[in-house]
């Protein structure tokens, strides 16, 4: 197994590079270095530009717009995008529904609602968890019942991310209350603005608006949104769920944030030494980036595999796992490198102040530590929380 990249990758890469430098605008790359949150029209512009160039769906086929790069460009793309600080893709449309639309979805239905998603012409949220219905997904409750041309929906979603600025929600629905649980789930289309749909926020530890709960009151949904079989969006919500679980591990991110994280423990002192010096400090940096330099040969491995025609198994469960953790680690050790200045509500002389403690992590400041710190406790439980990941590794490797 060769793990280096050939010339022709390592020319995709410089390609990669010169697009970053020419389109990214450079206030908004700085947002994305100190972890401050975009708005819908930064991230609409991003995808908008990404699309101009036909690098927005860089997994779809290419007969509906993908670009047609190898498993080792896409990699490289993602993670040049993350080391020059690119604003992630919103993944429920791109990611998430148009891979299932593809493999799934009726002509009429990827003739219509494909180019929808790489225009931008509507924003997707995801209607997957349900109080009671997370880990064990299988356990919604939202019914969708038949009356004619339509199915008539009611019930409620939860942890909807970014779903108050969508205008189409991809749900799991049951459509047969008798049938087994898995059997009786069906993958549906909703308009966010149709009547009976209600969206309340949820804020989170950091502060931040960025999930709700969506409530759905007799709602009328065409037959026509039905995607898939009735009774058979089981199949559909696995399919999606290897893609949301890709990328989550986040390897690019870390690499950028740890390059961060060291020019700043290289700033700070600790009773008057440079905080690099501090063993305690030193030790936990030096283990995040053992575990990260990992990672990075073992996600090299994997990418190598399915380039050669295999197919990741239980090692995106891995990668999911530890590129968390490590995503963890980073924002834990950032925060004890911001020191008092991590808090999360700073007067204005303190903020100024911390321009003068973080500044020279290129330009950007770290004036969100704590924020970001609790933010990032979302990513060993979405997409499939670690311990489940543990008992699929535990079935898969182990036959337990
Ligand atoms: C910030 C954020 C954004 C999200 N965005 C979306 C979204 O856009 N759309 C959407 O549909 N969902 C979204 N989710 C929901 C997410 O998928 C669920 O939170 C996740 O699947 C866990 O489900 P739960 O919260 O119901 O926890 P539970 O399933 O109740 O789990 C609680 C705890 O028990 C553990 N546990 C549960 N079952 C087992 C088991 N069998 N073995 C071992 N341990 C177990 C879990 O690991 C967890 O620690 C989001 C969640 C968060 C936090």
């Amino acid at each position: 197994m060769d793990l280096n990249f050939t010339a022709e990758e390592e020319r995709f890469r410089q390609e990669v590079r010169q697009f970053l430098a020419e389109k990214l605008a450079p206030e908004v790359a700085a947002k994305v270095a100190a972890g401050d949150h975009l708005s819908k029209a930064e991230m609409e512009k991003w995808h908008a530009t990404l699309n101009a160039r036909g690098w927005l769906a860089n997994h779809w086929p290419q007969q509906f717009g993908g670009p047609g790069w190898t498993t080792v460009e896409k990699f490289i793309f993602e993670h040049e995008c993350c080391l020059a600080n690119a604003p992630r893709v919103v993944p429920f449309g791109v990611n998430m529904l148009g891979p299932v639309l593809i493999k799934y979805g009726s002509p009429a239905q990827q003739q219509y609602w494909l180019p929808r998603i790489l225009n931008g012409q509507d924003w997707w949220c995801q209607g997957y968890s349900e109080p009671g219905a997370g880990s064990d997904l299988a356990a919604v409750k939202t019914t969708a019942v038949r009356d004619g041309d339509h199915y008539i929906v009611n019930g409620q979603k939860t942890w909807t991310t970014l779903g108050h600025h969508a205008n189409m929600i991809f749900c799991l629905v049951r459509t047969d209350r008798d049938a087994k649980k898995q059997e009786g789930i069906s993958f549906l289309l909703i308009d966010m603005h149709a009547p009976g749909v209600e969206i309340r926020p949820i804020i989170t530890l950091d502060g931040a608006h960025e999930v709700n709960e969506v409530f759905f009151t007799d709602v009328r949904v065409p037959v026509a949104n039905l995607v898939g079989e009735e009774n058979r969006g089981w199949t559909c919500a696995k399919y999606l769920l290897t893609y949301e679980r890709t990328n989550i591990a986040g390897i690019g991110f870390s690499v950028a944030a740890l390059e961060r994280l060291k020019r700043l423990a290289a700033k700070q002192t600790r009773n008057g030494k440079p905080l690099l010096d501090d063993p305690a400090f030193a030790m936990r940096l030096a283990r995040v980036e053992i575990d990260l330099e990992n990672m990075k040969t073992t996600n090299l491995r994997v990418i190598a595999a399915v380039a050669g025609g295999g197919v990741p198994g239980a090692e995106s469960s891995m990668l999911k796992i530890r590129g968390t953790e490590i995503r963890q680690e980073i924002t834990s050790l950032t925060r004890r490198a911001m020191g008092p200045y991590a808090r999360p509500f700073l007067s204005d002389d303190e903020l100024a102040e911390v321009t003068e403690v973080a500044e020279g992590s290129e330009g950007s400041t770290i004036t969100n530590a704590a924020a970001q710190y609790f933010n990032n406790r979302k990513l060993s439980i979405f997409g499939g929380s670690n311990e489940i990941q543990k008992n699929i590794i535990s079935k898969m490797i182990l036959g337990l």
